[in-house]
């Protein structure tokens, strides 16, 4: 089989074959010298974008449109396209993108990360958290230590894009996806709507009623959105180490069990490894994150992605982390985007560096993936 790709990902595509034990031959070393000339031409926005990377329009000040955040990542993979490379995971029940950004070096060991947003349309701060942290670790990769570079790194900063955008255009407080039940968009609940425990315990753990704020949908997985994040962790062929889902607005970094207030077999490791990024966001801002078990800090909640990636997926470090603001609820004042993001970036490199000191007992990530 023979394959062209861009010179930039020459060497992404050598680790990537040696890294697996496959083997190739370098045919032609520059195919637009080969073949007489270039074949394929930068449209002129694109090279524009290039030449003025200064001009990005996302810049953690205000909150911004599905298109903004999206151009953005796709600006990200053409500065730095040896680690960077944007896919589209799914489509939502309106048929838009579901896009995600993957940050690696392409070693065949690496363990992964699992970063996403909006999954609630309304909580936006989470969107520009994941957005900041992405952009960080794109522009630093090549200087950071190993607890980062022996991770591949997933980000996905809208699960709910239909959601967010409604959110941005019709009603700021939406907070499901848009799935139609009978002649009305009543929409599902989407951390309601996965697999592990779906649908248990009574009417405060999730609802069977479509108009309910909680409604879990119809079966477990029916929205396109909670399906395209199961499948892509399941069949990625990373063994994840670290699930965050990043939601608003309780200031509290919480883990599973939801479905339940039994403590899970990490209780310890996951408390511990919450209270360091605790820590390091206190020591940042001065911001009090709570830490605990999510019924113990929330409320009960089934069918949530954290109870999936934990219970399932068995992603040993997972947690739901609520943003600010405790004080303006989901209307977080523009000027504390910032120092939000900041907070929440020092807490997830305080987690990464403690989690490769810990074993953990519910742990997939040695023997590959439980599948289910
Ligand atoms: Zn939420």
């Amino acid at each position: 089989m023979e394959v062209l790709v861009e010179g930039t990902r020459a060497m992404q595509m050598a680790k990537l074959f040696q890294g697996r034990d496959i083997g190739f031959d370098v045919l032609v070393n520059d195919a637009n010298a080969y073949s007489g000339g270039p074949r394929r031409v930068r449209s002129p926005i694109l090279a524009n974008r290039l030449r003025s990377p200064s001009k990005r329009q996302l810049d953690w000040k205000d909150f911004y449109p599905l298109n903004t955040v999206y151009q953005f990542l796709d600006e990200l993979e053409a500065s730095f396209p040896s680690t960077c490379t944007v896919s589209i995971i799914g489509r939502s029940v309106e048929g838009r993108d579901i896009k995600m950004l993957k940050i690696s070096n392409s070693d065949a060991n690496n363990t992964g990360v699992w970063l996403d947003a909006a999954t609630h349309a309304r909580e936006w701060i989470s969107t520009s958290v994941v957005t900041y942290i992405a952009d960080y670790l794109a522009r630093n990769f090549d200087t950071m230590g190993a607890s980062y570079t022996n991770k591949d790194w997933y980000f996905v900063p809208v699960v709910n894009p239909d959601g967010y955008l409604y959110s941005h255009t019709s009603d700021r407080m939406w907070r499901k996806n848009r799935s139609r039940f009978g002649n009305t968009i009543t929409g599902v609940d989407l951390n309601r709507n996965f697999g592990y425990f779906w649908g248990r315990g009574g009417p405060e753990h999730s609802s069977a009623d479509p108009s309910h704020l909680n409604f879990r949908g119809p079966e477990p997985f029916s929205e396109p959105e909670t399906t395209a994040v199961k499948d892509i962790i399941l069949y990625s062929g990373t063994p994840f180490k670290i699930f965050l889902t990043f939601h608003a607005c309780s200031e509290a970094i919480s883990f599973p069990w939801c479905h339940t207030a039994e403590p899970c077999p990490d209780y310890v490791n996951l408390l511990e490894g919450g209270t360091a990024m605790a820590k390091a966001i206190y020591e940042t801002t001065g911001r009090m994150y709570k830490v605990g078990n999510f019924k113990d800090i929330m409320y009960y909640a089934s069918g949530t992605s954290i109870d999936w990636s934990y219970g399932t997926a068995r992603i040993p470090f997972s947690y739901l982390i609520e943003l600010r603001s405790k004080q303006e609820r989901f209307l977080m004042p523009r000027d504390e985007i910032f120092d939000c993001c900041k907070e929440i970036l020092n807490g997830v490199k305080a987690l990464v560096e403690f989690v490769d000191k810990r074993k953990c007992l519910n742990c997939s990530v040695n023997a590959k993936k439980l599948r289910q």
